[in-house]
């Protein structure tokens, strides 16, 4: 049986950390799927283009290509805001959206070589739109400041330098974007198990998710 398991949420609220953790735990791949965003939204900008132009982000995510994910320069803030941009066209979703039904359908192997039981994406609309079915939905949410500081020390932790304030500005405004838009927007599904991080360390937001997952009759 392929399993699979969807993480939503916003911004830094813990979402990659916990969708790896869960991987390792339950043998499964991983989709960071806002990377395939970033990629388009990277992409656009560094030929000079406007993210927030229709035809020229269709073309950069029709083109995208997974050895483009590999880019370090994908997890700036400029990449993230130029994603939200991108991200907001229909098109590109559109785009995006055979990639990632296939990778949760025919999850490649692991790293060890062994297969995969089943595949677990982290995003925005996973649980809503791109994997409805999915056998677990989390939602992983925390407050706004708490998020932005988590993403400071980041930046601060990779020697790249940033300013509280403007991450926390950043942030907001990609929320809203992210929430505001018509497209698939940032939304918990209905039947998701949503869980707020401000008050939960890492060991506990995995602990309360598997406890979740637990509970479902497909585990
Ligand atoms: O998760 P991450 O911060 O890397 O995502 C970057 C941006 O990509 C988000 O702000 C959002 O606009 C977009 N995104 C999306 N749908 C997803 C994943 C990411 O719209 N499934």
């Amino acid at each position: 049986m392929n399993i699979v398991i969807a993480v939503d949420g916003p911004a830094a609220a813990g979402k990659g950390t916990l969708a790896k953790r869960l991987a390792d735990k339950y043998g499964l791949a991983q989709l960071d799927t806002g990377l395939l965003y970033r990629a388009v939204g990277y992409k656009v900008i560094s030929q000079g283009g406007d993210p927030e132009n229709i035809e020229v982000g269709e073309a950069a995510a029709r083109s995208l290509d997974p050895a483009e994910l590999a880019n370090s320069s994908l997890r700036t803030d400029e990449a993230a805001q130029a994603a939200s941009k991108v991200s907001a066209i229909p098109g590109v979703r559109a785009a995006l959206l055979d990639f990632q039904r296939n990778f949760a359908a025919n999850p490649p192997a692991l790293a060890d070589g062994s297969a995969a039981k089943g595949a677990i994406l982290d995003g925005r609309d996973i649980g809503t739109t791109v994997c409805p079915d999915a056998a677990a939905k989390l939602f992983i949410t925390a407050s706004t400041e708490i998020r932005a500081e988590r993403r400071f020390k980041e930046l601060q932790s990779r020697g790249l330098g940033a300013i509280y304030a403007r991450v926390l500005e950043d942030m907001v405004e990609r929320d809203a974007r992210d929430s505001g838009r018509s497209a698939s927007p940032l939304k918990a599904a209905d039947d998701a198990c949503i869980l707020d991080t401000s008050e939960l360390d890492a060991d506990q937001a995995f602990e309360q998710s598997v406890e979740f997952i637990t509970s479902k009759n497909n585990f």
